[in-house]
């Protein structure tokens, strides 16, 4: 990615080194969602009369009445005017706003859409960072970065904790409607997408994204990737046509390969699609959820950045990402897109859906209709889900076994996953 240096009137510095900056809680003079609160960012295409450019407005609170240690409500809507923007380029521009974020010294973002989470560090707070200058930094970004299809940028952040529950209205019908279009795709088209945004932090890793299967941040559907594609055509999002396929059933492809190949540095020489058994992608640092195989219960348990507790494969969320972040391939575990376990194709050569034995209480509820939908599609039945353990049932292993055994979940039945 081209970073270009622009000039922003805000107290902090602006740039890609701070990137890889992590600001831990104790370090944190306010933090907001990540499940503490209620977070969402959206970036909205808005009619020439419906934005006025360069306008900043703050609903609620300012810094100053925020004490050392709160936690806030945050919402960010920038509503944008192009002549030639397109709806389908929201997504795009709104995966910008993690990068953006994050290239604040003192600022740190984490996840996407309504999972958001963001803290401003002590360091920022202390020079005078103010909430109003999040838009600044967006403002002058979307500016600078696309100005063949910006020209009018307002941003409204809102930190009111009664507005916020209005606004998230708006926020998730948007996301509903994106992903309702990706519906109906299927991975059986040619052309792929690569995804290299995150070598900024992980060198060695490619996303690569497909209809069935969005990025692991869940922030980049194939539409996403085609839609950056067309605004930057040398872009970190290349189109990879297929080619010969290697293995129809693990989901490899020789031209995918060689891509990740060249583009991993020479470090990761093959990929499978619908397997995190032998040669799983790779993952960077910003999967929403985490994939780990139970070998006493003979599938896969699926934990989430929100979910802060152990699991029953013996580590918590942040620990399994130590184990499998980075750029590596580690079989056995994988990140992932919250909204690929709803996949047709998701792990479709270790058995699919039926070998999710575990997954947190608030994922289901996340996935909620869809997750049904798919176990009736897959001919596991409505009731599937409440075969699923949650951390209510146990976080061992041996605590959920039981429990599986007396729901009969037909993980019990599959073949032996190692
Ligand atoms: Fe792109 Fe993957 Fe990073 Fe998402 S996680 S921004 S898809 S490289
Ligand atoms: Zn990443």
């Amino acid at each position: 990615v081209k970073i270009k240096i622009v000039d922003i009137p805000v107290p902090i510095t602006i740039g890609p080194a701070f990137e890889g900056e992590t600001i831990r809680k104790k370090d944190a003079w306010v933090e907001f969602g990540g499940g503490r609160s209620t977070s969402f960012e959206l970036v909205r295409m808005c009619g020439v009369d419906e934005v006025e450019d360069g306008k900043i407005e703050v609903i609620g609170p300012e810094i100053d009445e925020m004490p050392e240690g709160s936690v806030f409500p945050l919402g960010f809507m920038v509503d944008i005017y192009g002549r030639k923007m397109q709806e389908d380029f929201e997504g795009v521009l709104e995966r910008r706003i993690h990068y953006n974020l994050n290239y604040g010294e003192g600022l740190w973002h984490v996840a996407q859409r309504n999972m958001m989470w963001v803290r401003i560090g002590k360091n920022a707070h202390d020079v005078g960072f103010k909430i109003k200058d999040f838009g600044e930094i967006l403002i002058a970004k979307f500016k600078s970065d696309f100005p063949a299809i910006v020209d009018r940028v307002q941003v409204t952040i809102i930190t009111d904790k009664d507005v916020i529950e209005e606004k998230i209205k708006i926020a998730i019908e948007k996301y509903a409607t994106r992903d309702a279009r990706l519906k109906g795709l299927t991975d059986d088209v040619e052309t792929y997408y690569s995804c290299l945004l995150c070598q900024s932090f992980a060198p060695n890793h490619v996303c690569v994204v497909s209809p069935e299967r969005l990025g692991l941040c869940g922030a980049v559907s194939w539409l996403d990737a085609k839609a950056s594609n067309e605004i930057n055509p040398l872009g970190p999002n290349q189109p990879i046509e297929k080619g010969e396929c290697l293995d129809a059933e693990k989901g490899q492809w020789k031209n995918l390969n060689d891509f990740i190949y060249a583009n991993s540095h020479n470090t990761v020489e093959a990929v499978n699609f619908y397997t995190l058994m032998e040669n799983p992608m790779t993952s960077c640092g910003c999967f929403e959820a985490i994939m780990a195989i139970l070998p006493m219960c003979n599938g896969v348990m699926i934990t989430t950045r929100e979910h802060g507790g152990d699991t029953p494969c013996g580590m918590t969320f942040s620990a399994l990402a130590g184990t499998c972040g980075g750029g590596m391939q580690t079989p056995g575990f994988m990140g992932l897109g919250r909204r690929y376990i709803t996949s047709n194709k998701f792990i479709k050569a270790d058995g699919g859906l039926a070998r999710l034995v575990w997954m947190p209480k608030e994922l289901k509820e996340f996935l909620g209709q869809d997750l049904i939908d798919v176990a009736v599609a897959e001919g596991l039945g409505a009731d599937f889900v409440d075969k699923i353990a949650d951390e209510t049932v146990g976080v061992t292993e041996d605590e959920i076994l039981p429990f599986l055994e007396e729901k009969q979940h037909p993980a019990l039945k599959l073949d032996p996953m190692m």
